[in-house]
This record gives structure tokens, sequence and C-alpha cells, in this order.
């Protein structure tokens, strides 16, 4: 028997360019069999996994006499995600703070001291595995941490135009001072539109020189500490004592307050997957972050090409609750498969809706993928390189102090006319390392080396993530390649070049995007092919192009000075010229730009 969709909400369903059987069998909640006799009454043989094109599947809907029209999915570009507009019932929500810095500079530590002393009570020892985001209570108000996403995450999340995180504390040792790793930290808080909050830790080591990193952090890398009438918050704190912890959740909290971060608690719950895996006994584990409204065990969720039912929700600590409001990091299971990190999660009233609109991602994105043909990582690339044309991003290595250091000092005095910053990313001394290859990846940055080595097994991992490296023995040949790289960088002058005028005496024809008139030269040549200035009471009216010169009625291919003659002018708009209108002639080349 065939099935209806008397019980189906939708009347309008969307379908891309092409389908297969099975999912328009899905789409119209009819089964497949009913749908391959359909095609095969058309003289269509199908079997469920091949695909139909549109306008065949619209001719089997009204064949079928459904009460349903289906539409064609135009192309969406730019985030898959749909913004959520505040409603102005929207409510106050916890800040949602990640943690970054360079590696060793005490981001776990940090993160383990806030746990340990702030988690509400009997919740800090419910922590048994590792989860991706905790909430901390801090004078009666929640504050959610992330555990420190990996660049990639944030990449990620970026290209669904999600905004995660509100604030990144950024985490540098107060020993150790300003690394590659906090510079690409204090970069990725930018992009991500995130608020930052500066910690110096270690502030109990005997060697630690906090004022050592705000220097550097206000010279460098434009974070000015309140203290010296900027607007970054600094804290000095330390992870192993506990120092100042309670101030820097507290200075979190004011950027809180001064963001006026809200949610809406009373719609539909909808978030981001933060975690997914699976675990023997309990399938798909899956970690939330609830953004808005209220999650709750049993409800039906969609994320990207996955869907489920919740089975369990499970608080951070791994407390079975009741609902998850703004804000809150939760996992649950009861995901069929795994939805992908960045994912948005929405809930649907039915398992059928669940079904169908996981079908309808899924197209989306098998067509995306095939339209654009670019990967993820492509994208990323695209971005990095766009940023290259303002940036030229280095990383320099050399083999001794003294030799990096007059590197640095020479490539920062080469003179880029204000066209091209230059961008030291990271810098150090020894061989080129992994480490140096996977910021540059990231970066999107050359790799400069001087009297070093790169290793046999760096080298191929350069190779692998298209990352240049450049070594040098000789410091000028150095500068003069950096040098040629920025001028390539540079777009290129637009110079114009006066070649004649000429004074109108007279308009004969004016079409919507031309104009015949007569003139007399008054300086120059002029031939066809050049632009020219309208002027009229010295204010330029517009541009026009010269299509024909004329002179006693016969095409010429030039006029001179003090030649009476005719013309053709191009117009983008109608151009309504007068008698005594001037135009100035010139001619436009685009010139390559060279760095002294
Ligand atoms: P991460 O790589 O940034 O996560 O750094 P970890 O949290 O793993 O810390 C790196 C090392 O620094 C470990 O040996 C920590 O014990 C140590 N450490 C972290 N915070 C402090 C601190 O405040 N004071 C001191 N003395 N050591 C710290």
């Amino acid at each position: 028997m065939a099935d209806t969709i008397a019980d189906s909400p939708e009347k309008i369903i969307q379908v891309a360019g092409s389908i297969t059987v099975g999912e328009l069998a899905e789409l119209l909640n009819l089964s497949v069999t009913t749908l391959i006799g359909e095609l095969f009454k058309n003289g269509i043989i199908a079997t469920i996994n091949q695909k139909i094109d549109f306008e065949t599947a619209t001719i089997i809907v009204e064949e079928l006499g459904l009460d349903v029209t289906l539409e064609k999915k135009e192309v969406a570009t730019g985030p898959v995600r749909e913004e959520h507009k505040l409603s102005d019932k929207a409510v106050e929500r916890p800040p949602i703070v990640a943690v970054m810095g360079h590696v060793d500079h005490g981001k776990t530590s940090l993160l383990d001291a806030i746990l340990e002393t702030k988690t509400v009570e009997g919740e800090a020892g419910g922590i048994t595995q590792h989860i991706s985001a905790y909430q901390v209570t801090k004078n009666n108000r929640k504050i959610t941490l992330l555990d420190t996403p990996g660049h990639e995450a944030f990449a990620a999340l970026r290209q669904h135009g999600a905004t995660l995180t509100d604030v990144v504390i950024i985490v540098v040792a107060a020993d150790d001072g300003v690394k590659p790793q906090t510079v690409e930290a204090i970069r990725f808080a930018r992009e991500a539109n995130a608020k930052i909050v500066v910690a110096i830790n270690k502030m109990d080591k005997e060697t630690a020189n906090p004022q050592l990193v705000k220097t550097q952090l206000a010279t460098e890398h434009g974070l000015n500490p309140e203290e010296w009438g900027g607007d970054t918050i600094m804290v000095e704190v330390s992870a192993k004592t506990g120092q100042n912890l309670d101030k820097l959740l507290e200075s979190v909290l004011l950027i809180a307050d001064l963001e006026e971060l809200k949610a809406d608690e009373h719609v539909p719950a909808e978030g981001l997957v933060i975690e997914a895996h699976t675990e023997t006994g309990r399938g798909s584990v899956v970690g939330l972050l609830v953004e808005h409204g209220k999650l709750h065990p049993g409800q039906y969720l969609v994320a990207g090409t996955s869907y489920g039912k919740v089975r369990t929700l499970l608080d951070f600590a791994g407390k079975a609750i009741k609902e998850a409001g703004p804000s809150t990091p939760v996992t649950v299971t009861g995901f069929k498969d795994l939805p992908q990190f960045g994912d948005q999660f929405n809930i649907v009233k039915s398992e059928k809706e669940a079904r169908q609109a996981t079908v309808a991602n899924r197209l989306e994105r098998e067509r995306e993928a095939a339209e654009t043909n670019v990967t993820s990582a492509d994208i990323l690339k695209l971005m990095s390189q766009k940023q290259e044309a303002a940036d030229f991003n280095v990383i320099v290595k050399a083999d001794v102090q003294g030799s990096l250091t007059s590197v640095i000092d020479s490539l920062r005095l080469i003179d880029t006319q204000g066209a091209v910053s230059l961008r030291i990313v990271g810098s150090g001394v020894g061989n080129i390392s992994e480490n140096d290859v996977h910021l540059a990846a990231t970066e999107g940055t050359v790799i400069y080396g001087f009297n070093v080595e790169l290793p046999p097994a760096v080298k191929r991992q350069a190779a692998r993530d298209k990352v240049e490296v450049r070594l040098y023995k000789v410091i000028y040949e150095l500068l003069d390649n950096a040098k040629e790289s920025m001028e390539a960088l540079i777009a290129p002058e637009v110079v114009e070049t006066e070649v004649g005028a000429l004074t109108i005496k007279g308009i004969f024809r004016t079409l919507k995007d031309e104009v015949i008139c007569g003139g007399e030269v008054t300086s120059g040549k002029i031939t066809p092919g050049l632009t020219a200035r309208v002027i009229r009471g010295g204010e330029q009216l517009a541009e026009v192009e010269v299509t024909k010169v004329q002179r006693n009625q016969s095409e010429v291919k030039d006029v001179h000075e003090g030649d009476m003659c005719g013309l053709s002018l191009k117009t983008s708009k109608k151009l309504i010229l007068e008698i005594d209108d001037k135009l100035e002639f010139f001619s436009r080349e685009l010139v390559k730009r060279t760095l002294k």
C-alpha cells in the first residue's frame, strides 16, 4: 500500500539539481517501492541509489497527485549557519571562554586550577573523563570554559560563521614571554571577534618578568595593559599557587557585563557540536554547547547529516540533568551516527522530520562540495592567501642568536612604503622543526632559514603541507628574496598620463550610452580607445571612452592640436553634454611597484 503524506507538515519541499530515488522517497514520505513503481509506469527503470533530475522528480510528484510542490533549491553561498536574531525577551547568559597560548605556558594547569577551586561543590569530583567544556561558578554567576580548542577547531568554526567564544584567555608564561603560539592565539582570538584577557602565568617563579611580557604585548602586538592606559586586562597569576585566579575570573565577568551577552531561552534549543566520538556500550557520545533555548532528554536533534533522540543528557561532570539552557556544555547520547565538530544542532518535532532534515543537509553538502570542488583545506588556504595580499608572514630560524637578531632587524628595515606589512610570526635559533612547519601551514607563512638545516622528515612534512622553506647562507640573498616576495604582493600602481584636451563645440546625438559630438583639440593628440574626464566648471562630471574619431566626416586614426573633429563617446549612463565642456584625455597603465 502506498504511504500518504497527509500527516506531513511540509507542502513545499526544496530539492537540489538532482536527487536519488531513495532520498526523494524519504522527503515525500513514500515507500521506495511506491516511487520506483511510479517511475516504472513513466518508463524509467530506477534503483534506490539512482539519481533523477529535478524535472523528473516534479513530474512524478504531479503524477502521484501529491499535495506537494517541489522547489529547486538555489545555491547558497557564504556560511552554512544562519545567525540567530535575538528577541527582546533575551536574557543574560554565561560567557563562553577559551584558554589558549604557547605550549607549556600552563593552559592545562590553569584550567585545572580554576576547576579545582571553582566548580560547584561536589561536581569537581565527578569529572572522571576528558570532556571538552566545563562550567565554574564565581560570585554566583556561571562561566563556561572550553578546553583549549585546537586551532583547526577554531578555523572550522569560523567557516561555519560561528562565533563560539566570547572571551579568549591568552596564557603567557612570565618566565618565557611571547612565543609563536602566543602570537597565533592573539590572531585567532581577533579573527573570532573574541575579547582578550591575558593571564601572565607562573608568577611564583623567581625568573618571572611580567613587565617584559607586557612590553612585548604592547609594543609588538597592540595589546596595551589597562594599567598603562590601554584596554587589555592583564592578570598576573600562578596556576601553581592559585594566585589571582579569582581576579582572572572576575575580569572575565567584567567583560561579559560590558558585552551584554544574551540568549533566548524560550525558543527550540540550538547550538553547536563541540565534540563527537563513539564509545562501546554508549554509541555516539556527543558534546554540545547550547546557545539558545533549553535542551531536554527525549527531544529529536539534527546536526548536519546526523540525527538522533537525546537518550541521556549529562552536564560536564557527567551528572544526568533534566534541561540545559544557554551557554551550557552537555554530553548527549542517542545520535544515530557522529555529527561533525562545528555542526549546528537544532531541535525538530519528530524522527521523520529529523530524517528529512539530514537528507536535505547532506544533499546540500554534496552539492556544495560538487559545485565548489574545493575542500575545506583549500578554503583555509585561500583565506590565508588573501591575507597575504597585505601581510607578508615569515618565520625566521637562524644558527645563533646574533645572526637571528640581525636577519630580523634587516627584514624590518625593508621599506615597503606602507604597502606590505611584514609579520614575523615566529623566530628562533636552531634547525627548521616540525613545529615551525605546522605554524607556517596554519598561518600561510614562508619559513626563512639562515645557516640552518632542514631535516628530511621536516622537509617531507613541509612538502605535504605546501609550506615554503627558503634556506640561505648569505644574508643579502635572503633579504633580496624577501624584498622580491613583498614586491609581488603589492598591487600595481595605476599610472595615468594626460595625452590631450578638447573643448566641446557641438552636440549631435545623445543616446542612452553614447554621445556623438564635435569639438576643437586644444592640446595633444586624440585617438580611439582613449579615456577622458568630462569637466564642467572645474568639476568632473563623468568618464567616457572614445570609440570613434572623425575629421571632415571620415573616420581617422588621430586628430591633433588645433583640429576640429567629431567624436563618438561611450558612456556608462546617459550624459548630457554642453557646449564648452572640456574633455581631458589620458591613457592608463598598470605599473609594477618596486621597493627601494
Ligand atoms: P600547557 O602546555 O600550556 O597546557 O602547559 P601545562 O599546563 O602542561 O604546563 C606546563 C608546565 O608548566 C608543567 O610542568 C606545569 O607544572 C608548569 N606550570 C604551569 N603553571 C605553572 C605555574 O603557575 N607555576 C609554575 N612554577 N609552573 C607551572
